[in-house]
């Protein structure tokens, strides 16, 4: 086929997608499309002008988010006259999304400084600047979608500073390069431990950081408050359930008071209701307020109730810390870590549990373990290895203190995330992103993001990283 010839499928493909387009959308882009077009922003970029007039200068447009705040992360305006500011950017089709998506009462959307929507439209008082782009675009919307369809990841020219001298390096001396960042990690997350259990004791340690880790990011706290309360409220609980309840009930999870409907029957919630009843009195002092937890943006398979259920199945069976010291002294090929290490943490089929996300959910289709495969990588890496790491320092074994450094070099990579993913696009580029092979490496891109770019803005203002490789690079004779 000649160059000049008509490609039917590209014909097929843009007939298809404009028609739809125009039919889904009566000429308004998805929102999807829209903010695509912000994050290329693929608009005529010096004729911007908010709904009242004042210029925008788009110094950097943010980074795209998947979590349940404004779209856009850290962007750089400079709007009217005013010095640029860094900030949110929300991305709705109407102004009036604004108030509709409730984000006027959100607090995750204090830090919005533009609203970015397709056409203008009346704007009450109190909102943020609104900037209309449908008379501003670069390119036909239609144009635009096609093109937009294929780009994923961060454009080229969003990359960060230090993304060219890191494309630079062999695959290699990047690993090398991560898993130093990795150890560092590594090491305060060590030396953290190592505080705690000059005060608490090793075991009490590990429970702390094991209740930690199930908290995820949203529910560190309440889960931390726990595991420091559980000499009090575990105290003659004697099965897996009488925990399960005595944690629902001290961590305010259960209702005040069951309704007449649900004091009826013999169903979990009654049960535990009952357990907890006969002991909340003794155990007033260490309860937690339902208000402690937060449950927006988690997922049903990391509800609090169900991460409580999983951690009374590890105290009841009453050994978790010896088995944990028993699988650091076995011989352990790399093939079998996660797995080696999950056959301790994963909880035998709990009978109500195994079935339900939550206490008031519907039964499941299937059951499903109380610990996904996933989870057993972070508990290794944030607790399991450095509480070991660091309590074989402290008692000179230099032997288990290499081998616990091999494991955490030779673990597979963990479940990606958005801060993982952001990271790869923005500092390795998505080809050399695609290429973090083990959960150091992870660890590793995690880290120089805390010490480079939360110390940094979006334009890399002022950051010494991408000067600190090349000066390795040039020091090794790379
Ligand atoms: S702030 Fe520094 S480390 Fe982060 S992307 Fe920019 S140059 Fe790289």
């Amino acid at each position: 086929m000649s160059a000049s010839a008509e490609n039917i499928y590209a014909a097929w493909r843009q007939r298809g997608r404009v028609l739809s387009l125009l039919q889904e959308t009566d000429g308004t882009p998805p929102e999807t499309l829209l903010q695509a077009i912000w994050q290329h922003q693929r608009l005529r970029r010096d004729a911007l002008r908010t709904t009242d007039g004042r210029t925008v200068r788009v110094l950097h447009p943010g980074f795209a988010t998947t979590g349940g705040g404004p779209d856009f992360r850290g962007a750089i305006l400079q709007i009217g006259g005013e010095a640029a500011v860094s900030g949110d950017v929300e991305a709705d089709l109407v102004p009036g999304g604004w108030h509709g998506h409730g984000h006027d009462q959100n607090p995750n959307f204090a830090g919005v400084i533009l609203q970015v929507v397709w056409s203008a439209g009346k704007i009450p008082a109190g909102h943020p600047p609104v900037l209309a782009v449908r008379d501003s675009l670069d390119a036909p919307l239609a144009e635009l979608a096609q093109v937009l369809e294929q780009e994923t990841g961060l454009p080229a020219a969003l990359r960060g500073k230090c993304s060219a001298p890191l494309g630079e390096l062999a695959g290699p001396e990047l690993t090398a390069l991560l898993r130093a960042a990795a150890m560092v990690r590594f090491q305060n997350k060590a030396a953290t431990i190592c505080a705690r259990a000059r005060h608490a004791g090793w075991e009490q340690t590990l429970w702390e950081q094991l209740f930690r880790a199930l908290g995820y990011k949203q529910n560190v706290w309440p889960m931390l408050h726990l595991a420091e309360t559980k000499a009090r409220w575990l105290a003659g609980a004697d099965s897996v359930f009488a925990i399960q309840a005595r944690l629902l009930g001290v961590g305010g999870l259960l209702p005040v008071e069951l309704s007449r409907a649900r004091k009826s029957g013999d169903s979990y919630l009654r049960r535990a209701w009952d357990g907890w009843w006969r002991d909340r009195d003794g155990l007033a002092g260490c309860q937690l307020p339902r208000a402690a937890w937060k449950f927006g943006g988690v997922r049903p398979a990391n509800h609090p109730q169900r991460r409580l259920a999983l951690a009374s199945h590890w105290l009841a069976a009453g050994n978790l810390p010896g088995r944990i010291e028993a699988w650091c002294a076995a011989a352990i090929p790399e093939t079998r870590l996660a797995d080696s290490l999950g056959e301790i943490f994963q909880a035998p089929a709990d009978e109500f549990w195994s079935s339900h996300w939550t206490m008031t959910s519907a039964p499941l289709a299937r059951p499903q373990p109380l610990l996904g495969a996933g989870r057993v990588t972070d508990l290794a890496v944030n607790v399991v290895l450095p509480w070991l790491w660091v309590r074989a320092r402290e008692g000179g074994n230099e032997k288990i203190l290499r081998e616990m450094e091999r494991r955490f070099q030779a673990w597979p990579a963990a479940e990606d995330n958005s801060v993982l993913k952001q990271a790869r696009q923005r500092l390795l580029g998505n080809a050399k992103g695609s290429k973090l092979a083990g959960a150091a490496e992870q660890q590793g891109l995690m880290q120089i993001v805390r010490d480079f770019c939360e110390h940094s803005n979006a334009l890399c203002t002022d950051c010494r990283f991408p000067e600190l490789v090349r000066s390795w690079r040039v020091a090794a004779g790379m």
